[in-house]
């Protein structure tokens, strides 16, 4: 018998962890591996978010507990953001911080979820949801989506056996892109609404979205207090803070509660000077934001001209948002490069060419690739052009 639990040894590692650590290994050895594995954006945490920290630090404010559901003034700021985005009017006791959305989300599984509570959403997925949803004993459902746009719809939902406890809705998507207008949106509220299911939607890309399109909070279209709907966001990805790790959820008071209870025994509080850079980046000028997203949007659309301009290589529907291209790879190519799976494409393009990718396999969806475009333009052309050379040997 193992010493381990059985709950840990059932957790898969995280996918795109290890293609990331393989190239790092790489990268010591002294190759030049171009990782385009991880979702982090490559962009300095923005000048007056990280002085608001450093005063922080300068005026004392570390040496406290905070309240474990974080500083007053922080929630504070994520309700006027709320309202100035989507009208609906909080309370902070509606809010809860946490060291990273990842956290939130954890304690939000760990909240809700009872051994055998069906848990959906749509395949292709984010790895955590999956383990998070099993490490609460909950039984992850992931439903099959239209190949072209891979939404998550009603009609997938009714495919569904038995009641389902929980609803996820990740908005924009990771490993996709694709972003849910707000008809689509109402759709899976109506849906979850009808159901009574409680439905987490996970908008920590929502402000990351390009060439006109406009996301709908889900906050826009109903309340929490009083309701099954759930928001998770986070300031990693919009502000470029993915170290500072600092998140949220928004819902109800009585899940803020007893997801508050929990994380007193986990964290008792994210750490303060985060929670000071976050209240920040909340109160930094749109501006601050806006050259991120610009930026990410430029590099969509030359990166994903690029990469479909491989014979090959696919993306059915151009993503929205999010700074991710989910391709997928022709099965002739796999078989003319004597490759079984894409597994095998990720572990040869690493080797060979020297580009570090994760395979769809860890997102749950085999003959397909996810790349990061939260790389500088160069970087990213360089990548392209290793991509195009190691597929063309196919030919
Ligand atoms: N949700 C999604 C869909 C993500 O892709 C990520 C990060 O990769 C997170 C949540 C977690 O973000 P963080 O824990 O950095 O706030």
């Amino acid at each position: 018998a193992s010493d381990f639990s059985e709950r840990v040894l059932a957790v898969e590692p995280s996918a795109t962890l290890a293609v990331s650590k393989k190239a790092k290994q790489m990268v010591a050895d002294g190759i030049d591996v171009i990782n385009l594995g991880v979702g982090e954006p490559d962009f300095f945490t923005p000048e007056p978010i990280s002085q608001a920290a450093i005063t922080a630090i300068e005026s004392g404010k570390t040496s406290f507990y905070t309240p474990v559901g974080g500083i007053l003034p922080l929630r504070q700021a994520i309700v006027a953001k709320v309202a100035e985005t989507t009208g609906q009017q909080l309370t902070p006791n509606q809010v809860t911080v946490t060291t990273g959305a990842k956290l939130s989300l954890y304690a939000l599984m760990q909240t809700l979820i009872n051994p055998g509570d069906q848990v959906v959403m749509a395949q292709p997925y984010w790895v955590s949801y999956a383990e998070q949803v099993r490490l609460a004993q909950g039984k992850f459902v992931p439903v099959q989506t239209d190949r072209q746009d891979m939404k998550l719809t009603p009609a997938a939902l009714d495919q569904v056996d038995g009641p389902v406890k929980l609803v996820i809705l990740n908005n924009p998507t990771n490993p996709t892109g694709q972003l849910y207008s707000q008809a689509e949106v109402q759709a899976l509220l109506d849906w979850a609404n009808s159901h009574d299911a409680f439905i987490l939607a996970d908008e920590i890309y929502g402000q990351l979205v390009y060439n006109g399109a406009s996301f709908t909070s889900a906050m826009a279209l109903q309340t929490v207090q009083g309701s099954r709907l759930i928001i998770v966001d986070g300031v990693s990805k919009s502000y470029s803070m993915t170290g500072w790790r600092l998140g949220w959820t928004i819902a109800d008071e009585s899940i803020i509660q007893q997801m508050n209870k929990l994380l007193g025994h986990m964290t008792s509080n994210p750490a303060a000077v985060s929670q000071y850079a976050a209240m920040a980046a909340l109160q930094t000028e749109p501006a601050v934001v806006e050259t991120m997203r610009a930026t990410f949007e430029k590099r969509l659309n030359e990166t994903y001209d690029k990469l479909t301009a491989i014979p090959g290589l696919t993306v059915d529907v151009k993503p929205e948002g999010a700074f991710y291209l989910f391709f997928r790879v022709d099965p002739a190519i796999l078989a003319k490069l004597g490759l079984e799976s894409t597994i095998d494409f990720a572990t040869a393009l690493l080797d060979q060419a020297h580009v570090a990718l994760p395979a769809g396999e860890g997102f749950g969806m085999p003959g397909y690739m996810r790349l990061s475009y939260a790389q500088d333009q160069e970087t990213l052309d360089r990548a392209i052009d290793r991509i195009a050379a190691f597929v063309n040997q196919a030919e």
